[in-house]
């Protein structure tokens, strides 16, 4: 096995579902400490997050990873045990193998060549990890960023190892996010016996026309970097289950995924003027769980090319599609970041996998970045 195979099998062994780490931050951070990496743990509630850095002076390059996988669903769906890393065919099988344990295990021993070789590089190196990304992602990331700024530590360069890649490793990389913005939303009418409908008022009926209206608009049409922005409906609950009963209200819940032609501010004052032309009463609450970033063309994007042309042998798409990920924590502090992992067409599934050649490609890519940032 190589060091990057050895590195994930420890840590698809961890079950560390979400919000727990098991162990793999303390198992990495005494890979790093030898290697001449400060750490700081810097726990918030049930998470757990570490911040090692080696050096002290700029520019300050960071990869950003999470410990926590999502729940492995139906054990006996698995081909073979989820936390008992298996390979067949060349892929090794078992939860966070891509998401993203894979990534960590590449950029570990991407650091150690590297350390190796060049304990004289120039800036400074860190890792950010945490144990709650899949979850509400509230005592994380986020968290660890408000630290850094507080004592003006800035990164300059953030390398995400999420899974990014397409149909085959690093032909996408993503240089940036849309923006999610959730909303929950009542109806209110007035409840009553179907057979009377004069004495009560239907709040789905009511609702028909906002729902085209807000379904059919159009919010922007995007732009170079982003695709236009879309509202989805996910749920829609009425009715009492009597057949009946004309329903007293009704509740739904919608998000817009959305690109940096819009804000939080535009696309609320933009449902309200579609929703104030009909007569319901309502009531409405956001979440806004990232706003839209975007690492313009620079040093880590050029970098990241140039090591993915050499070590693959072609280039990369710039991409912003996907979900969120807690590279949209570090983008608001000016650091360029990117998000360069394994592919995804397994991830959250039963059977995810991470194919071994991909995960030695991986590790080649991230030391090569290494070393078109810092000698
Ligand atoms: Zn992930």
């Amino acid at each position: 096995m190589t060091p990057s195979q050895d590195l994930l099998t420890e840590l698809v062994k961890k079950e560390s579902v979400t919000p727990e780490d098991s162990g793999c931050q303390e198992m990495i951070t005494n890979k790093l400490i030898p290697l001449g990496f400060e750490a700081e743990q810097l726990d918030f509630e049930d998470t757990k997050n570490i911040w090692l850095r080696r050096g002290q002076t700029k520019p300050l390059f960071t990869f950003l990873g999470h410990t926590d996988v999502v729940p492995p669903g139906p054990l006996n769906e698995w081909n073979s045990p989820p936390f008992e890393p298996t390979v067949r065919e060349n892929k090794m099988y078992g939860r966070g193998t891509a998401d993203m344990k894979g990534g960590i295990a590449a950029f570990i021993t991407a650091l150690e060549r590297f350390i190796q070789n060049h304990p004289d590089h120039k800036g400074s190196i860190a890792i950010m990890l945490t144990s709650d990304e899949e979850g509400i992602a509230t005592n994380g990331v986020v968290k660890v960023v408000e630290v850094l700024e507080k004592r003006q530590e800035k990164i300059d360069w953030c390398l995400v190892g999420e899974p990014s890649s397409d149909q085959k490793v690093a032909d996408v990389i993503r240089v940036g996010r849309r923006g999610s913005l959730c909303a929950k939303l009542t109806v209110y009418g007035i409840q009553g016996h179907v057979a009377y409908p004069e004495l009560a008022c239907n709040p789905i009926h009511q609702f028909a026309k906002a729902l085209e209206l807000l379904t059919t608009e159009e919010w922007d049409q995007g732009n170079d970097y982003f695709p236009a922005t879309s509202l989805q409906v996910s749920n829609i609950n009425s009715g009492t289950g009597a057949e009946n009963i004309i329903p007293g209200h009704m509740d739904l819940q919608f998000n817009l995924r959305f690109s940096t032609e819009l804000n939080e501010t535009t696309i609320k004052s933009r449902v309200a003027a579609i929703l104030d032309q009909f007569d319901f009463k309502y009531e409405i609450s956001w979440r806004l769980s990232g706003n839209p970033f975007l690492t313009q063309p620079g040093e880590l994007i050029s970098a990241t090319h140039q090591a993915i042309q050499e070590v693959m042998g072609y280039e990369p798409k710039d991409d912003t599609g996907g979900g969120t990920s807690d590279g949209r924590f570090i983008a608001p502090t000016q650091a360029q970041v990117i998000e360069l992992g394994p592919l995804n067409e397994s991830i959250h599934k039963i059977n995810e996998h991470i194919d071994l050649n991909d995960l030695e490609n991986l590790s080649k890519i991230y030391e090569k970045i290494l070393l078109n940032l810092l000698t």
